[in-house]
């Protein structure tokens, strides 16, 4: 699953269950963890449904083929807001039904004790239709030209399946499913299996689909509504795009995706996908992200859809979605975790392999380089005290909330799963993978199972040096101390311990380090496991340039004593993109936890030059933006923003404002990324050409690319009066396309000046936004933030159901771990800690610390780093001496 809008995470019900797994051990139905009884198991469902939209009514029969493990009188499986009657096993009427919404559980008590073997229960029901997307839900939207339509689709995970027909919940309990459902006549309707047959009687038409695989019930789908697809057939197999009617030529590009990415992923795992088809939906707005269905994945329509409006960006973000998304296929509903605690078996995997196709098909993009940003995001939320380990231990069902966590999960599991990948050799990784993929196929699987294919690959012991950096939260700092002998030879002495940006390790943490160790700026690096505090590692001559980190590849940081930084910052300029990056990213850490002063920091910054590397540019923009945003309203705000634009300037006259031919699109994505900067940092020359070039498109909607509008709209909606202003709704208002609407509306939400902004947040909650792109009105508001906090927490906090709503089942996890993020700078920490705790469960009591940490530590970041910056500029304005 991914999260598309906010990449925020996913929330489950509220349940308490009474077991999880236990770290260590293979996978198996009696160990996995859940809260059912695993003394019957579902073999096989026949479920019939009739959504009625008129009455949000779903009016089911359902049939489940049981397999008895031991003699029992009592059933017990998941329902929720479901009434069931006429309940029967083996046709036989039961003693009695007790549902529990509360607890989201049937129990059914028989007449007897059933024997050990095969039975059957049957039963109607009556079942709710939802308005979020939770179970089955409805989506309403409008069409181009103003019509307004509905759909149905699902979305069951984590545990919401059970909201569409009754069952065994949980992802041990896999079992085949026929879906059969009957809808109005002029409807499409997709699933997991294809059409087995279709019967029409008047005005609606019953579908009934082909048998699934054994799967866990997250994994069921059914999409319904006036849908068209373009379609291919490759290999034997159909691919088909759902849409919208009209909508559905835009996934063309989506097409030839999913083709290319499937054949890919058939020859890495080499295990063939194994159903006839490949379905993909757009679901128009609402629904938030995408799922992995099997067979049938579904995405907000932004993320399979590409207009000629859409952006290079947004097409980037479609391939890197199915590439995630058709990843799962195998990690996931293939292999499935047996239980929350491995959800990183799905989604680590997901995130991995989606790099690794992007990079394969896309070299252009510079994937890996930009992956570092996400890893990034991962070692900074990894150096928090409340930081939690990749596999999470799940007693309640809710906390499966708290196991779908972006940065860790997602970020760090995929950043671990590569520096796994570097330090064993891509060929032995693989082979590793394969086993465990034929080992686990049409089950599920747990870590262990994991380490059991890997185990032994390459001769390296995977599971000894893999098992902590999975199992414990947070990450080491290496320190390294380098001695020259006399004849100049270079010896690094190496000691660890956890990286936290505040406070220190009480646990005294340890872990092996696979070490990717290059000396000078072109020799190839070496793999070194680092284990033992005091180890030597002999590195080259002393002077050289040194990374312990090579390529940036690994999920640690580096301390060099001051010595080696100092030869390291004298060559900066010819050491490899990788190195330079790890270099930046880890400077840029140490400054932030006290560690290293911030010129130390600057001095690296201001000596790319004109070099046009994306990644490190980003890196750099992103600490430059921190500071010249905490040290808004404080009296060195200007100084600090004339200097940052003296850092990105030679890049920015490097560039210029108009693409060149041949160019590369990370280069066309720094030229714009330093354009934006130009402005946002006050410019005046860059603002007055962004305006001229407004001007210019505002006359001929030809004259700016769509690739090229946001940083030019940003900049003038950052200056913009009141007509400027209207200039711009007007384009957000008349816009039709979802690409446009977002990028629109989005450049809306930057003004400045306080009466528009107060315009800007009414817009967020107004109805002219459509339907389809409810599910952004949060970010609109995330956008109007950072320059207006107490407006937009007002705002937020009086439309709270409006904005995340369409979010849901996101919401809490957005209240608890984002909002803190979003406001710290504004509204005074008590009074929002007191309204969050006040709006989430307390079952989230973890995820809201780790937003106010997050938020606490912003607030003393701001501290240290106005004053550092002013210092260092006195520092140089009293000298005299250029500040670089
Ligand atoms: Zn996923």
């Amino acid at each position: 699953m991914q999260s598309h809008v906010l990449r925020i995470s996913l929330a489950a019900s509220y349940l308490v269950l009474s077991l999880s797994v236990r770290a260590g051990e293979t996978f198996s139905v009696d160990s996995a963890g859940g809260r059912l009884p695993k003394n019957v198991l579902p073999v096989s469902y026949s479920i019939d449904i009739a959504p009625d939209v008129d009455t949000m009514t779903i009016k089911g029969k359902e049939s489940v083929e049981l397999q008895f493990r031991a003699a029992t009188d009592m059933l017990v499986f998941n329902s929720l807001n479901e009434k069931l009657s006429e309940v029967r096993l083996d046709g036989k009427p039961v003693k009695s039904v007790a549902s529990d919404d509360e607890e989201q559980l049937t129990t059914v008590m028989l007449t007897q004790p059933a024997a050990i073997g095969k039975h059957t229960l049957s039963f109607s029901y009556i079942g709710k239709i939802e308005t979020h997307p939770q179970g089955l839900f409805i989506q309403h939207y409008e069409q181009p030209g103003g019509a307004k339509g509905l759909l149905l689709s699902t979305q069951m995970e984590a545990t919401d399946a059970r909201r569409m027909f009754p069952c065994w919940d949980e992802p041990a309990f896999r079992a085949t499913y026929q879906l059969t459902a009957t809808v109005p006549s002029k409807w499409a309707t997709v699933s997991n299996m294809p059409i087995a047959r279709r019967k029409s009687h008047g005005s609606l038409t019953t579908t009934t689909f082909q048998v699934s695989p054994k799967m866990s019930s997250y994994l069921v789908e059914f999409t319904a509504g006036d849908l068209a697809q373009i379609k291919a057939t490759r290999g034997g197999r159909r691919f088909g795009i759902w849409a919208v009617r009209g909508q559905e030529v835009n996934g063309r590009i989506a097409l030839a995706n999913a083709q290319t990415i499937l054949a890919d992923y058939e020859d890495y795992f080499d295990y063939p996908f194994p159903l006839s088809k490949l379905d993909s939906i757009a679901v128009p707005g609402g629904f938030n992200g995408a799922m992995e269905n099997w067979g049938a994945i579904t995405y907000t329509d932004q993320a399979l859809l590409v207009t000629p409006s859409s952006t290079l960006e947004d097409q980037q973000e479609v391939f890197s979605i199915q590439a995630h998304e058709m990843a799962h296929q195998w990690f996931g509903d293939l292999v499935t975790m047996g239980w929350w605690d491995d959800l990183w078996l799905n989604e680590s995997f997901a995130s991995w392999m989606a790099e690794k196709e992007a990079e394969k098909r896309h070299p252009e993009w510079h994937s890996k380089e930009l992956q570092d940003a996400s890893k990034e995001r991962a070692m900074r939320a990894d150096a928090r005290s409340s930081s939690q380990a990749i596999q999470k231990h799940v007693t309640k069902e809710i906390e499966a909330t708290n196991a779908f966590d972006q940065e860790i999960t997602y970020d760090k599991g995929q950043a671990i799963l590569r520096m796994l990948e570097a330090y064993l050799g891509d060929d032995s990784f693989r082979g590793g993978v394969r086993s465990y993929i034929r080992a686990r196929a049409f089950s599920n699987a747990t870590t262990a199972d994991l380490w059991a294919g890997l185990g032994g690959v390459g001769g390296k012991n995977v599971p000894q040096i893999a098992a902590k950096w999975i199992a414990q939260p947070g990450y080491p700092l290496v320190t390294a101390n380098a001695s020259c002998d006399s004849a100049g030879r270079r010896t690094v002495t190496l000691t660890q311990s956890r990286f936290l940006l505040q406070g220190a390790d009480p646990n005294h943490e340890r872990w092996s380090v696979p070490l990717q160790v290059r000396v000078g700026s072109s020799r190839p690096p070496e793999a070194i496991l680092f284990s033992e505090d005091g180890q030597k590692v002999p590195a080259g001559r002393c002077g050289e340039p040194l990374s312990l980190n090579a390529d940036a590849i690994g999920f640690y940081r580096v301390r060099y004593d001051a010595k080696t930084l100092e030869s390291n910052t004298g060559s900066f300029h010819s050491l490899p993109a990788g190195d330079r990056i790890a270099l930046l990213d880890d400077q840029w850490a140490l400054v932030g936890s006290g560690k290293e002063s911030l010129p130390s920091y600057l001095a690296l910054a201001s000596s790319m030059g004109g070099a046009l590397e994306i990644r490190a540019w980003e890196q750099i923009e992103g600490a430059l933006s921190t500071i010249e945003y905490d040290e808004r309203g404080a009296s060195g705000h200007d100084a600090f923003a004339d200097y940052a634009r003296t850092i990105i300037k030679p890049a920015f006259d490097a560039l210029g404002w108009d693409e060149k031919s041949g160019e590369t699109p990370d280069v066309k994505r720094l030229r714009r990324a330093l354009i934006w900067d130009m402005g946002a940092w006050g410019d005046p020359e860059a603002i007055a050409e962004a305006r001229k070039r407004f001007d210019a498109f505002m006359q001929d909607r030809s004259r700016l690319r769509p690739d090229d509008q946001s940083s030019v709209l940003d900049i003038v909606a950052r200056n913009a009066d009141g007509p400027t202003f209207e200039k711009l709704h007007g384009l957000a208002k008349q816009s039709r396309d979802g690409a446009e609407i977002r990028r629109f509306y989005g450049a809306l939400m930057q003004v400045g000046e306080e009466s528009l902004a107060r315009q800007a947040a009414q817009i967020v909650v107004s109805p002219e936004i459509p339907h389809q792109a409810d599910n952004m009105r949060f970010q609109l508001l995330v956008l109007l933030a950072p320059r207006h906090q107490r407006l937009a927490w007002t705002t937020f906090c009086d439309h709270q159901e409006a904005l995340l709503g369409p979010l849901e089942p996101f919401g809490s996890v957005a209240i608890a771990k984002y909002v803190p993020q979003v406001f710290w700078s504004g509204i005074p920490m008590d009074e929002m800690e007191k309204w969050i705790r006040a709006h989430v469960p307390a079952e989230m009591g973890t995820t809201v610390d780790q937003g106010l940490q997050a938020a606490r530590f912003k607030l003393a970041e701001k501290q240290t780093l106005v004053g550092a910056a002013d210092t260092y500029l006195q520092a140089g304005t009293r000298t005299g001496h250029p500040l670089h």
